[in-house]
């Protein structure tokens, strides 16, 4: 049997896909981009461009494969089933129960599957993904959300906060460690609330701790994570294992204090700028990148200055800014002051252009000075500090090795290699 698939929204989705993908190849399906038996698509709903992309993907894989079963699963099938339904979907399924959902595929049977995300109360453990080929993989420690952050239909499609327990986090890295990757993204929904519905209640860090020591040859690189975890101990502990890469990404969203307030999000700018110059002083010259939503509803346009003035001091490496995007069900929906699409996108322009300065900058700073980069294929790289680095040698894939950075183009780090 063939399967073709294709997968919208974050890195949890693609660490899924990946899963779905192995548990498909050990019951001897084989991937293909044409002639599939069945077409898979792990939908995304956390704009709605995500799910106009999500319908779409349906039907074009629909109409490249036909006769195909069709399944779907995923964050915006979970959220419009029935939409979903009338695309022709045949196996529907939504954010949950990956293992049922393979099962379903390989008996081939039409079958609907919607449950209550908020009854998760269990972390369905799945196999490890791997991205970069076979030099990086990700590690999925926590599903869910308890924030309610009020743009964001998050923690109505994916359920409470469910985590992998320490045991298991360790078990899981020793294998990735022993498959041969030489690095670990420790990846969830909110993995800044591991633990919290865990015997004891034990923390992102004691998570961290359990994987880096499991696989001491193996760099560790956190995925997104909330800024109210980052405290001293937890800065301290991180630094303290020594194959932590120094690349934090950090869910801003906002750099003005009322607007962040609306979002309901936990900090204030004071406290996340705090945050920064916390990481920097255990990692030092570490990459910082972060998310930003432009034209939350009532941010006028002092509130935005406010907020690019932010992202200029923080001096982030990266970063991602995208459009608000109404989500019906959300509290930011129904708030007042709405902005125009155009309005919102003229925002995205202007903060790439503060995006591009501060990236240009950061990269300067490190001419002159030696990186290590885990090579992903003969000339290219990522350095701990999530850098991109180019070497005119040709290395093999999976190297870790020193580069002196002799240049840069804004976007990449150039180098020679100084190791041998
Ligand atoms: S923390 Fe906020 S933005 Fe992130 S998933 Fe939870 S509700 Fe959504």
């Amino acid at each position: 049997m063939k399967y073709a698939v294709y997968t919208l929204g974050c890195k949890v989705n693609q660490y899924e896909t990946q899963a779905i993908e192995a548990m498909l190849r050990e019951r001897g399906f084989e991937h293909t981009s044409s002639g599939a038996d069945v077409v898979i698509v792990n939908t995304c709903a956390v704009t709605a461009e995500s799910g106009r992309k999500s319908r779409q993907a349906i039907r074009r894989l629909q109409a490249d494969n036909p006769g195909a079963l069709t399944a779907v699963c995923g964050c915006f099938s979970q959220l419009e089933p029935e939409e979903v339904a009338s695309l022709g979907a045949d196996i529907l399924f939504g954010s949950g129960d990956k293992h049922a959902f393979v099962d379903a595929i390989v008996k081939a049977l039409p079958e609907q599957r919607v449950d209550d995300p908020f009854k998760r109360r269990v972390f369905e453990p799945l196999p490890a993904g791997a991205v970069s080929g076979r030099t990086r993989a990700m590690l999925k420690i926590e599903d869910g959300c308890d924030n309610f952050c009020t743009y964001c239909v998050i923690p109505y499609t994916r359920g409470r906060v469910r985590s992998l327990s320490l045991a298991d986090c360790a078990e899981a890295a020793r294998d990735l460690a022993v498959e041969g990757f030489r690095e670990i993204v420790v990846t969830g929904i909110e993995i800044a609330s591991y633990g919290k519905d865990l015997p004891g209640k034990p923390g992102l860090a004691d998570a961290i701790e359990a994987i880096a020591q499991a696989a001491p040859g193996v760099r560790i690189r956190l995925g997104s994570l909330e800024p109210t975890v980052v405290t001293e101990a937890f800065c301290q502990r991180l630094a303290a294992l020594g194959n932590v890469c120094p690349h934090f990404h950090l869910s801003l969203q906002s750099g003005c204090d009322d607007t962040l307030k609306r979002m309901n999000r936990k900090y204030d700018t004071a406290g996340f700028y705090g945050v920064c110059e916390q990481l920097r002083r255990y990692f030092p010259r570490c990459g910082l990148t972060a998310d930003l939503i432009c034209g939350f509803p009532g941010e006028s346009e002092g509130n935005f200055a406010q907020t690019l003035a932010f992202i200029e001091r923080c001096g982030f490496l990266f970063v991602h800014a995208f459009p608000y995007s109404v989500r019906p069900g959300t509290k930011a929906a129904d708030m007042p002051g709405q902005l125009p699409k155009s309005e919102k996108e003229a925002r995205v322009r202007r903060a790439g252009e503060v995006i591009a300065r501060m990236r240009r900058d950061y990269l300067q700073s490190w001419v002159g000075k030696t990186v290590s980069v885990l090579f992903e294929n003969g000339h290219m790289g990522h350095s701990g500090q999530y850098c991109p680095v180019k070497v005119d040698d040709i290395v093999e894939r999976g190297c870790i090795r020193d580069v002196l950075v002799t240049g840069t183009d804004g976007e990449s780090l150039f180098g020679t290699l100084t190791d041998s």
